[in-house]
């Protein structure tokens, strides 16, 4: 509750800060401050009549005070509150990005993944998920060494990325497995898509460096009226990936039982 309350507060605060800009803020919140200031020795001249014979003397005291400290300790506070929402801001990236790919991460694939599962069990809206696996990686990793495993990550998580909507969700599952939450996207459709990102990664050229030539085998599973939960839907297209493995690698197979060799 109080945590909710100083959210609030806060969040209030940094929105009329963005609004107003530093000058304007520093100008209200010292005016705010020789108000206050001016309000206050006015009740105690009044309370006590006797002062009232350093009326000027007082109230030049209730403007100057505030005049000369307001604007410091605004200052002060209105760059710890801009630091904090950086700070805040580069933490939240940090913490749904995956650190070598720069796509997203697992945690934050199943938070968009529960969100658009929610939203198909109260709309019916499809979408489906495929699942994206290097082929042979560990031989290129004993190969062609570690780092050079790690630029292949990233240039396919890059291209599969670049080769989807900017709306769906590409993530880095777990080592060298990747998934994709394509949104409105029935199991015929994302199909095709898969094949498309298929296609991207085998046509990688990784000029003038090795490995040669990388491929990846997807499995593809659709949202259906019946699915129970989400974890249904992942383990399905798991299944396919393991489907496309085994038939050979360098393929996409879908859920409903579509197979696309590789050509
Ligand atoms: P398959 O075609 O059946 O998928 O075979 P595979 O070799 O790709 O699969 P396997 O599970 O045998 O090996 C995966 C390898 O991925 C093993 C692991 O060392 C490597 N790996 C996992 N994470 C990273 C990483 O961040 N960087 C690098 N370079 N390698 C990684
Ligand atoms: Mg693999
Ligand atoms: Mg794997």
């Amino acid at each position: 509750m109080t945590d909710k309350i100083i959210e609030r507060t806060y969040q209030r605060y940094y929105f009329w800060l963005l609004r107003l800009g530093l000058v304007r803020s520093l100008a209200l919140s010292t005016m705010i401050a020789i108000t206050a200031s001016v309000l206050c020795t006015a009740a105690v001249m009044l309370l006590m009549p006797d002062s009232r014979a350093y009326f000027w003397y007082n109230m030049i005291v209730a403007v100057a005070s505030p005049l000369v400290s307001a604007p410091g300790l605004s200052l002060v506070a209105i760059s710890m509150v801009y630091k904090l929402n950086v700070a805040q801001t580069a933490l939240t990236l940090a913490a749904e990005t995956d650190a070598l790919t720069g796509v997203a991460n697992r945690r934050y694939f199943m938070a968009q993944a529960e969100r658009a599962f929610a939203e198909a069990q109260v709309t019916g809206t499809a979408f489906a998920v495929v699942m994206i696996d290097i082929d042979h990686f560990k031989a290129i990793n004993d190969t062609h060494g570690h780092s050079i495993g790690d630029e292949v990550l990233l240039d396919v998580a890059q291209a599969c990325r670049q080769a989807l909507r900017t709306s769906d969700c590409f993530a880095r599952f777990g080592g060298e497995e990747f998934v994709a939450l394509l949104h409105r996207t029935d199991g015929a459709g994302a199909a095709v898509i898969a094949e498309v990102l298929r296609k991207t990664v085998a046509a990688l050229a990784f000029e003038n460096r090795t490995p040669p030539a990388v491929t990846v085998s997807l499995g593809v599973a659709s949202y259906l009226a019946n699915s129970e939960s989400l974890h249904d839907i992942l383990n399905e297209a798991d299944r396919q990936l393991y489907a496309a493995k085994a038939a050979g690698r360098n393929r996409v197979v879908a859920a409903d039982g579509t197979v696309r060799l590789a050509s």
